[in-house]
C-alpha cells in the first residue's frame, strides 16, 4: 500500500517535549517505520517549520518526510495554522498530482482538513477520490469542558473538527473513551475504531544501563512529558510537599519535558512556573526540573527511578506510563482517557482521581512502602505493554482500517464547497450543507 500521512504541526522528526511536540511527533514516526516494517511505502507530509530543511528526508528505509511550505518556514503555535491549511492542502495535492496514495490518514484535526482538501483538488481534477482515515489525538470539545477560556483553540476548530469526523471515511480513536465523545460529536459510530498508541518496545525495556548520579538514600519518582498545565504536574509536586510533611523527605522528584534541554539552559515558561510551585510547596531542593531530554536517553532515566507519575486533567492517549511499564516501572495515573484503557488498576499500577494531591500521595507511599508490590506491578506492566502495545501490532491493527476503507464501494463524497466552506471558517451547519450524501 502507498500511505500518505499528514500531521500538520508535529513533525516526526522534531524534538519532544515543549508546548506542541509530545505524543503526536512519536505516534506518527513509529507508525510510519512500522507500516513500512510491514512492506508498506510512506510518505508524512508536515508544515516546514525551518528554512535550512530539505524537501524530502528519507527518514527510515520506506518512510520519506516531505516538508510543505505553508506560510513563513519558522515555528508557528499549532493555534495559529488555521490560515495556513490551503496552502498546505494546496503543497500536498501537487505532491500527489503525478503519484497519488491508496489512502491518507490526517492525524490531528487540522491535518483532518487538509485532508480532506487536498482529496478535493485531486477528485475536481478527474483523478478518483482517496479515502481518508483520521485520527484526532484530542478533541476540542474535551479540551473545552477542562480548560474552559484557557482553551487558546481557534473558535474555527467548534465547526471543523466535527466536519473532519463527519466527511472521513473511518476515524481512529486511541482509547474507548473517545468513541463516547467522537459519537457526540455526530460522527457515525460504524465508521469508528480504537487502535491506542504503541510504545518503542526496542528502546523502553527493563533490562539495560540505569542513570548513576542518584544520591545514596534518596528514592527517585518521575513525571516524564509536556509541562503544560493540563498535564497536571503542579499536582505531583503538591504531593511530593504532602508526603515531605508526612516525614517522607527522603523523595526526589524528577520533572522530565519542555521546550528546552539542560544544555540550552534556562527553563522554558512551563518550567519556570512548575519551579515557583515546588518553591511555593516548600520543596525546591526535592523537586528537580530536567528539562527536555531525548527519547534515546529516557530508558536509562526511567529505569533509576520508583515510580513513574502521570496525573493529567484528562488525556486522549499518554504514551509515557506505557513506556514507564515497558521499563517495567509500576505507575501512579489520574484514571482519566486512555489512562484507564493502558493501566488496570491494581494489577499493573494504581489509578487516583483526577485533581487530586493527596490521592497520588497516598498511592506514592503506598508503593514506596511495598515494593514487593512496587516490582509485581510493574513486571505486569511489562508484561501488558509486551502482549498489547508494540508498534507492530498496532501498525498491523491500522493497516486492518486502512483495508476496510479501500473495500469500500465507494469513498464518501466531499465537495469542493464544503471544503470553501470549511477553509471559511463556517459555521458547522454550513459546513455541512456542502457535504456529499453518503
Ligand atoms: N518526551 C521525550 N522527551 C521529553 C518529553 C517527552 O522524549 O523531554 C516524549 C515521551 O517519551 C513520550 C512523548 O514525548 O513519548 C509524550 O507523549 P504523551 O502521549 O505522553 O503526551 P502528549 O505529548 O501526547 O500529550
Amino acid at each position: 500500500m502507498k500511505i500518505a500521512l499528514v500531521s500538520e504541526h508535529a513533525s516526526p522528526l522534531a524534538a519532544l517535549g515543549g508546548v506542541d511536540a509530545g505524543g503526536q511527533n512519536v505516534h506518527v514516526a513509529a507508525l510510519a517505520c512500522a507500516l513500512a516494517r510491514l512492506g508498506h511505502t510512506v510518505t508524512v507530509y508536515t508544515r516546514r517549520d525551518d528554512d535550512a530543511l530539505p524537501e524530502r528526508v528519507v527518514a527510515a528505509p520506506g518512510v520519506e518526510v516531505v516538508h510543505i511550505t505553508a506560510g513563513p518556514p519558522v515555528p508557528i503555535s499549532k493555534d495559529d495554522l488555521v490560515p495556513l491549511l490551503p496552502e498546505l492542502a494546496a503543497g500536498i495535492a501537487a505532491d500527489w498530482r503525478t503519484d497519488p496514495p491508496d489512502l491518507v490518514h490526517g492525524h490531528f484535526w487540522m491535518s483532518g482538513v487538509a485532508c480532506l482538501a487536498a482529496v478535493q483538488v485531486l477528485a475536481d481534477s478527474g483523478a478518483g477520490r482517496i479515502p481518508v482515515v483520521q485520527t484526532f489525538h484530542a478533541l476540542g470539545t474535551v479540551k473545552r469542558r477542562h480548560q474552559g477560556s484557557d482553551d487558546t483553540s481557534p473558535p474555527e476548530r467548534q465547526a471543523l473538527e466535527p466536519w473532519v469526523g463527519q466527511s472521513v471515511d473511518a476515524v481512529i480513536a486511541t482509547c474507548s473513551d473517545e468513541v463516547l465523545e467522537l459519537r457526540a460529536l455526530g460522527v457515525d459510530p460504524r465508521i469508528v475504531s480504537v487502535v491506542p498508541c504503541g510504545v518503542d518496545l526496542g528502546l523502553f525495556r527493563p533490562d539495560g544501563p540505569r542513570e548513576e548520579d542518584k544520591p545514596r538514600n534518596r528514592t527517585r519518582v518521575a513525571v516524564v512529558g509536556r509541562l503544560v498545565p493540563r498535564k497536571g504536574v503542579d499536582l505531583v509536586i503538591a504531593a511530593v510537599a504532602l508526603l515531605r510533611n508526612a516525614g517522607r523527605d527522603d523523595l526526589d522528584l524528577i520533572i522530565v519535558g519542555g521546550g528546552r534541554s539542560q544544555e540550552e539552559m534556562g527553563l522554558d515558561p512551563d518550567g519556570l512556573r512548575l519551579k515557583r510551585t515546588a518553591a511555593d510547596h516548600g520543596v525546591a531542593a526535592q523537586v528537580i526540573l530536567r528539562g527536555q531530554v531525548a527519547q534515546a536517553q529516557l530508558p536509562a532515566l526511567l529505569r533509576s527511578v520508583s515510580v513513574v507519575v502521570c496525573a493529567p486533567w484528562y488525556e486522549p492517549f499518554g504514551i509515557t506510563p506505557l513506556e514507564a511499564m515497558a521499563c517495567g516501572v509500576p505507575v501512579v495515573v489520574a484514571a482519566v482517557g486512555g489512562l484507564t484503557d493502558s493501566v488496570v488498576d491494581g494489577v499493573t499500577g494504581i489509578h487516583v482521581p483526577p485533581r487530586d494531591p493527596a490521592a497520588i500521595a497516598m498511592a506514592l507511599g503506598h508503593l514506596l512502602d511495598h515494593p514487593d508490590e512496587a516490582a509485581r506491578l510493574g513486571r505486569a506492566g511489562h508484561a501488558r505493554v509486551q502482549s498489547r502495545y508494540s508498534w507492530d501490532l498496532i501498525a498491523a491493527a491500522t493497516v486492518e482500517v486502512y483495508r476496510s476503507v479501500l473495500t469500500m464501494a465507494e469513498p464518501k463524497a466531499v465537495t469542493s464547497a464544503g471544503v470553501a466552506a470549511a477553509f471559511a471558517g463556517q459555521p458547522a451547519h454550513v459546513v455541512a450543507a456542502g457535504r456529499g450524501e453518503h
